[in-house]
């Protein structure tokens, strides 16, 4: 990381590396050589940046968003490609402006179905062009999907209808695909299997933790997609599993630099609440980094920081727009050093086991005031 800021007058910046996120999607087709790669880049691109990830992803086949927001900001900046809207659409007008979008939609609940059937006069200004359906179905995760009693009757019916084009897809997803030796997710597997067993059409199952750990959720020749989202971004979706080992690169470096160095007496207690006391005279370092910034302010007490490229622990409480640092195994560190929050040399995974939460969380709640810096794709 260089010392000078690639985006001067910001102290936090964000380093989006693009050729770390296209390392990672080759990761996914080399895992999955005969599916479809649905990249799944909702909220924000998990806090990446949606068109700059969708312009760097176009090695997908398509993208996936939870909202039709994110879906009108895709097709705004030009973005062709096909979108799914992971929570389909809920009245009339969404489904008119996920139409003109060309967005495909899940149907999860009944309610969507009686979208689809209204009297012709409304149908009309809506949909000009059938629309794509992927139907999901709940198999055991209970959140979105139509229950394995309904499935069939809603599968016919849409089948039925001139409002929704011909090659329905079938999709579910899974509730701990994550924990490598979960019973769910086999049961989920074999009900699936059962509930859609004779039907002719293209299915998808796999997120990033089935893709690294449940080869029986993609390797069916028509399980034709699979749906990475955090793995893109350089994450290990297991706990105790560094994206490292997975063969993954993190996108996204977080990053500050060193604003302060107190020379802190025996006693001497830091920041908010004096909550820590140091225990011998020290250096303590100020990093101009903090909640303010989207950094998690529950951390625990010796969350590292990587201060010129060496960890040091966080002593005291987080701030809104700073940390404090332990410095004695760096006592000679000076105002301007690099600080790296996390991403290259500090994955995300581990600071935000630190703040009791999962990397995903970290990743989405970087804020406004942070400058994203693109890293140059080199071909
Ligand atoms: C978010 C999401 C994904 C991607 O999950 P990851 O754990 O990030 O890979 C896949 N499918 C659906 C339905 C999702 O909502």
């Amino acid at each position: 990381m260089s010392r000078n800021p690639v985006a001067p007058g910001h102290a936090v910046q964000a380093h989006i590396n693009l050729n770390s996120l296209r390392y990672n999607l080759d990761q996914v087709r080399q895992r999955a050589p005969k599916s479809r790669v649905l990249a799944v880049i909702k909220a924000n691109a998990y806090g990446h940046g949606l068109i700059r990830v969708a312009n760097a992803l176009e090695g997908a086949d398509a993208f996936a968003v939870a909202r039709l927001e994110e879906a009108a900001q895709l097709r705004s900046a030009g973005i062709q490609k096909p979108i799914v809207l992971l929570e389909g659409v809920q009245d009339v007008q969404s489904l008119a402006m996920a139409s003109s979008l060309s967005c495909q939609i899940v149907v999860h609940s009944e309610y969507q179905l009686d979208l689809l059937c209204l009297s012709p006069e409304l149908k009309t200004p809506a949909l000009k062009t059938p629309v794509d359906v992927w139907l999901k179905l709940d198999t055991g995760m209970h959140r979105l999907g139509l229950s394995p009693d309904s499935f069939p009757h809603v599968w016919q019916s849409l089948k039925e209808n001139s409002a929704v084009a011909e090659n329905i897809r079938l999709m579910t997803h899974l509730a701990c695909a994550d924990e490598l030796n979960h019973p769910a997710t086999n049961k989920q597997l074999a009900l699936f299997r059962e509930i859609t067993n004779g039907i002719d059409a293209e299915r998808s199952i796999a997120n990033s933790a089935a893709i690294l750990s449940w080869p029986d959720a993609y390797s069916e020749p028509n399980q034709a997609w699979v749906r990475p989202g955090v793995m893109l971004y350089g994450v290990s979706p297991f706990a105790g599993k560094t994206a490292d080992e997975q063969g993954l690169k993190p996108v996204m470096t977080l990053s500050s630099s060193l604003i302060g160095v107190n020379l802190c007496k025996k006693g001497d207690a830091i920041g908010y609440g004096g909550i820590w006391e140091c225990p011998e005279d020290m250096p303590v370092g100020i990093v101009a980094i903090g909640y303010g910034d989207g950094y998690p302010r529950h951390v625990d007490e010796g969350t590292p920081v990587l201060l010129n490229g060496k960890r040091v622990p966080i002593v005291g409480r987080v701030s809104m727009d700073m940390i404090t640092v332990d410095l004695r195994n760096q006592p000679s560190a000076q105002v301007g050093d690099p600080v790296i929050l996390w991403g290259e040399g500090l994955p995300v995974e581990e600071v935000a086991q630190h703040a009791g939460t999962i990397a995903y969380e970290l990743l989405c709640q970087v804020t406004s005031r942070v400058a994203f810096v693109d890293s140059k794709i080199e071909d």
